[in-house]
């Protein structure tokens, strides 16, 4: 960096790095392509989950070669915690009824698994045809609950993570890849 760069908040945000853009990159291509081959013929309708999930439904969708819609569900997160209270509320309903479509449910991260399952319970409620999870991060020590994700980007440790729409404090959401605090005392870590 010369001294007229500007800091870089992007290359250098105080994290080390757990998953890079590349290993991201590659991987929702595999994700992408299994889709575009299980939902031939169907009536895909990817629902994200806000706001984390906003970056890989981005890339996902780019890398599903079929006809698609898609649609937002907004839930309760953790604010500036980093522990989940395990109360899922509604915050933004979806636009458009699922009925009769195939649900591919986009997640960023399954940590104790509730979200999803509240989601599952409900959308399944709406008769949809069919209905599946993509979860780009999966946390499985801290499931409280077990899920089925068909399609699952990557299983990593219990750590808090950041990056690639993961916030903590509503920061970090652009950073392109996944990171963890340099200093662990910079963010509470969740215990469960
Ligand atoms: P669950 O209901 O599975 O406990 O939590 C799901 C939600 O918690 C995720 O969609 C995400 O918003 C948040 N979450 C869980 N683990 C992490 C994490 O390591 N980092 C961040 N930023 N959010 C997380």
């Amino acid at each position: 960096m010369t001294a007229n760069q500007p800091a870089s908040f992007i290359h250098d945000p105080g994290l080390e790095v757990l998953i890079t853009e590349a290993q991201i990159h590659t991987r929702i291509g595999e994700m992408g392509e299994q889709i575009t081959k299980d939902y031939q013929g169907k009536n895909l309708h990817l629902i994200a989950v806000l706001k984390g999930a906003c970056v890989f439904l981005s890339d996902l969708i780019r890398h599903i070669d079929l006809p698609l819609t898609i649609d937002f569900i907004g839930i309760s997160s953790y604010g500036a915690s980093t522990k989940s209270s395990g109360e899922v509320k509604i915050t933004k309903d979806l636009d458009k009824s699922p009925t009769g479509k195939d649900v591919l449910v986009v997640e960023d991260i399954i940590d104790t698994g509730l979200t999803l399952n509240y989601l599952m319970n409900i959308f399944q409620s709406r008769e949809v045809n069919s209905i599946n999870i993509a979860a780009l991060l999966d946390k499985p020590e801290r499931h409280e609950i077990e899920v089925d994700a068909q399609y699952l980007g990557f299983t990593i440790p219990n750590l808090f993570v950041v990056g690639y729409g993961l916030d903590f404090a509503e920061r970090y959401r652009n950073l392109p890849f996944i990171g963890v605090p340099k200093d662990p005392d910079a963010f509470v870590q969740s215990k469960g």
